[in-house]
């Protein structure tokens, strides 16, 4: 229990994928949880990443609408 100021101390973990993250790493904050990328704080927030105007066009994907019902 002698380390101090290890550039490499684990100091939390991403609470979407597990990684570790360091003393110094660039992180992403939402509330009190710190994220270790762009993606998992998009996960995080529950936003999706989608090609703009996409959505608008052919449902294809995605069926909420049963036409059957
Ligand atoms: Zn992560």
């Amino acid at each position: 229990m002698s380390k101090v100021t290890n550039p490499l101390e684990v100091i939390d973990y991403c609470p979407v994928c597990g990684a570790e993250l360091l003393f110094g790493q660039l992180v992403l904050k939402h509330g009190v949880d710190l994220l270790c990328s762009t993606a998992c704080f998009i996960k995080h927030i529950g936003a999706v990443v989608i090609t703009a105007g996409d959505h608008e066009r052919g449902d294809a994907s995605q069926h909420e609408n049963d036409p059957t019902d």
